[in-house]
C-alpha cells in the first residue's frame, strides 16, 4: 500500500468500507485514550481519532 501519504486527507482511510475511520500511513503516534504507542497516523491525531479498540468502546462494540 502506501509508503508515506502526508496528503489528501478526504479519500486515504485504511480500511475502506470497514469500521474502522482511521486513516492510512504510518502508526507512530500514541492513542490519546488508552496511550497505547504507534495506534494513529498524523492524519489520525489531526482528526482528533483514537485507536480502534477505543473507538469501539465509545460505540459500545467492545467484548473481544
Ligand atoms: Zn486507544
Amino acid at each position: 500500500m502506501y509508503d508515506d501519504n502526508g496528503d489528501g486527507f478526504d479519500c486515504d482511510f485504511a480500511d475502506p468500507g470497514g469500521r474502522s475511520s482511521l486513516r492510512a500511513g504510518k502508526r507512530n503516534l500514541p492513542c490519546p485514550t488508552c496511550k497505547q504507542p504507534n495506534r494513529l497516523t498524523a492524519a489520525d491525531r489531526q482528526h482528533r481519532y483514537q485507536c480502534d479498540a477505543c473507538a469501539d468502546r465509545d460505540e459500545g462494540r467492545g467484548g473481544y
